[in-house]
């Protein structure tokens, strides 16, 4: 078999995603060697001379994966939903950065009059896809602005009526005056894998996948 068979690449983001991988590799006898937080390296070695990983933004994860640049990696069903998918396989659900995905407006914008009234709402959000089919499965006519980051600013400057983002503790959007008015879904993080590498590298691929699934039972 040749080197590059051998050789597994792992793409994670930095962060929670990181951060609630790393127990997981443990289990599997892997230790990641540099820590993405003070090294500004993108390609990180292991205590496993054929595993290395890289960093790459969240997003990316599942484009790096799909065209095989990474052989696994780890994504949020957000990310996945909002990517399509395409090329992986997701086997298995890690239980890992759980949040929830959820509609907020700002303190006093009475969301359900105006859903109840067929009110045409300005959504901004990162996740056009999730807020899509949300709204369109509560046959709610909407308008959706993309944007890349700071949605809790939108409400507050007029910018959009409601955001659809993800939520942990609420706090963000407390320290903001908006208020969670829907759930849209929960959220974990799952692992997937390029379809390819699955079958060329599955001797390789399979004690990994083993003791992630393993470890995130436990998690639960
Ligand atoms: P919180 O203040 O704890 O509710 O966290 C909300 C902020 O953190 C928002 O800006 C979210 O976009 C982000 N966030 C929360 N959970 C996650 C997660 N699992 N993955 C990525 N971003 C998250």
């Amino acid at each position: 078999m040749s080197q590059q068979t051998k050789q597994l690449t792992l793409a994670l983001s930095k962060g929670r995603i990181f951060d609630d991988t790393l127990p997981l590799l443990q289990a599997a006898g892997i230790t990641v060697t540099e820590d993405p937080e003070t090294s500004r390296k993108l390609i990180l070695q292991t205590t496993d001379a054929a595993l290395r990983v890289i960093i790459v933004r969240a997003s990316d994860v599942p484009t790096y994966v799909q065209y095989g640049a990474a052989d696994f990696g780890v994504a949020g069903k957000d990310v996945l939903i909002e990517h399509g998918g395409e090329g992986l396989y997701q086997p298995v659900d890690l239980q890992i950065a759980k949040c929830r995905m959820s509609v907020a407006v700002e303190e006093g914008f009475d969301y359900a009059s105006a859903v109840r009234h067929g009110a045409r709402l300005r959504v901004a959000t990162k996740y056009v896809e999730i807020a899509r089919r949300h709204f369109a499965s509560k046959g709610v006519h909407v308008d959706l602005i993309k944007l890349y980051g700071s949605m809790e600013l939108a409400p507050l400057v007029g910018l959009s009526d409601v955001i659809v983002d993800l939520v942990s503790t609420g706090n963000t959007l407390r320290a903001n005056r908006l208020v969670e008015v829907e759930k849209i879904m929960d959220i974990s993080s799952r692992l997937i894998v390029n379809q390819a590498a699955f079958k060329l590298k599955r001797e390789y691929l399979q004690p990994i996948l083993a003791a992630f699934e393993a470890a995130s039972l436990n998690v639960i």
